[in-house]
C-alpha cells in the first residue's frame, strides 16, 4: 500500500467521525506575549474556519501528523461570514503597542480556494488601519506563494511587516516524502522563499519556516540531528525566522495509530533542549520553540518532576533568544539511554545492509 492510499483512508475515517460544528464554533482566538522582529511584544492569534488544507483534502491524504482538517467546516464559508467572524474575534482583544496578529486557516491563507480573495483583502485592510499592529503572520503551502498574490497582500499593508510561514518540517526530502507525506520538496520551498526574497527591496515581507521535531519512524537521535540540519538549511537559503513544532499526537492521524501500537513516542524535552542549544549557537536567525502539549500524555515529555520547569524555561528563552539554563533531573539518564539505544539500532541496521 502506498502512503498516499493509507493517508486517504485514515483521513476519510477521521472526517466520518467528526462532529458537525458551525463555522463560528470552529473559530478561536487568544493572545500572549511574543517575540516580534522589533523585540518582545504581544501576539493575537486568530483561527478562521476555512474549508481546510488543500493537501489534506486531496488524493494525497495529507500529512502523517496533522489533524487540522478536523477543525475545518469542510464546506465553503462565505466571505462576508469570514469577515464577520474575524471582526468579532479581533474585538475580543486589546491591541496593545507592538502587536503581531497571527492568522491560522488550518491550511493556506494564500490559497483563494480556501480563503477567497475578497475576504483576504478585507481582513488585511482592517489590520492595516490599526496603528499598534506591527506584523501580520499567515501560513501557506509553497505552491500558493506567487509574486502576484504577495504583491497584492503587501500593497494593502504598506506600513506592516507581512510574514509568510511555510511548513518545511524537514530539510530532508526523504523524510518529507516517506515519513510526513508532505507533498512538496526542498526545491518547491526554495522557489517560494526566493519569491519572498526578491520582493524584499519593495515590501516589508519576511518568511518563516516551521520545522517539525520527530516525525514518525524517526529515532530520538535522528530527530535531533534532522532538526539541527533543517534549521541550518533554512538559514542558508534565506529564511528570516524559524519556528520548531515538536510532535504532539493529534487524533485521527497515522502518528496516533503508531503511538497506540507502541511504535512511536513524541520527543523527550531533553532532546528539545539539545536542539535549542545547538541551533541557538550555530544559527543566527531567530528561533522559536513551540511548547504546546509539553508534559501532556500526547506531547513531548521528560518526567513529572521537571516537565513544567523546562517548559517555562523554554518559553522564557524564546522571548530572549537565549539557551535555557539546565538543571539536574534523574530522568536525564533515561533520555541518554534512549539516544544511545537509537545509535545502536542504527549501527546494527548499517551492518545488516
Ligand atoms: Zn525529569
Amino acid at each position: 500500500m502506498q502512503i498516499q492510499d493509507l493517508m486517504s483512508d485514515i483521513r476519510r475515517n477521521a472526517i466520518k467521525r467528526m462532529d458537525k460544528k458551525s463555522p463560528a464554533e470552529l473559530s478561536a482566538s487568544w493572545s500572549s506575549e511574543d517575540l516580534l522582529h522589533s523585540g518582545i511584544g504581544n501576539a493575537i492569534f486568530i483561527i478562521l474556519p476555512t474549508p481546510g488544507c488543500a493537501h489534506a483534502l486531496s488524493e494525497s491524504g495529507g500529512c502523517t501528523m496533522c489533524s487540522y482538517i478536523a477543525d475545518s467546516p469542510l464546506e465553503n464559508v462565505s466571505s462576508s461570514q469570514l469577515i464577520d467572524i474575524f471582526k468579532n474575534l479581533m474585538e475580543k482583544h486589546e491591541i496593545k503597542p507592538k502587536t503581531v496578529v497571527k492568522i491560522f486557516v488550518s491550511g493556506s491563507f494564500l490559497n483563494e480556494k480556501e480563503l477567497p480573495k475578497e475576504a483576504r483583502d478585507e481582513i488585511l485592510k482592517i489590520l492595516n488601519k490599526e496603528e499598534n499592529i506591527e506584523e501580520i503572520v499567515v501560513e501557506s503551502r509553497p505552491e500558493f506563494v506567487t509574486e502576484e498574490i504577495i504583491k497584492n497582500c503587501c500593497d494593502l499593508l504598506p506600513d506592516k511587516i507581512f510574514e509568510i510561514s511555510i511548513g518545511l518540517e524537514s530539510s530532508s526530502d526523504y523524510i518529507k516524502e516517506y515519513k510526513i507525506n508532505k507533498g512538496f520538496l526542498n526545491e518547491d520551498f526554495k522557489r517560494a522563499i526566493n519569491i519572498i526574497k526578491n520582493l524584499k527591496s519593495n515590501y516589508k515581507i519576511t518568511s518563516k519556516a516551521y520545522l517539525f521535531v520527530k516525525p514518525i519512524l524517526t529515532s530520538e537521535k535522528e530527530a535531533i540531528e534532522d532538526a539541527v540540519a533543517s534549521a541550518k538549511y533554512a538559514e542558508k537559503i534565506g529564511v528570516d525566522r524559524i519556528s520548531f513544532c515538536p510532535a504532539t499526537i493529534h487524533k485521527g492521524t497515522l502518528m496516533e495509530i503508531l503511538w497506540r501500537r507502541g511504535s512511536y513516542q513524541p520527543p523527550w524535552i531533553w532532546s528539545i533542549l539539545e536542539i535549542i542549544k545547538k541551533v541557538r549557537s550555530e544559527v543566527k536567525i531567530p528561533v522559536i520553540m513551540d511548547t504546546s502539549g509539553f508534559g501532556t500524555r500526547r506531547g513531548p515529555f521528560n518526567c513529572k518532576k521537571c516537565n513544567k520547569k523546562f517548559k517555562n524555561l523554554i518559553i522564557e528563552s524564546n522571548l530572549k533568544q537565549t539557551i535555557p539554563e539546565e538543571f539536574k533531573c534523574e530522568c536525564k539518564d533515561k533520555w541518554i539511554a534512549d539516544v544511545e539505544f537509537s545509535n545502536i539500532t542504527r549501527s546494527t541496521t548499517a551492518l545488516k545492509n
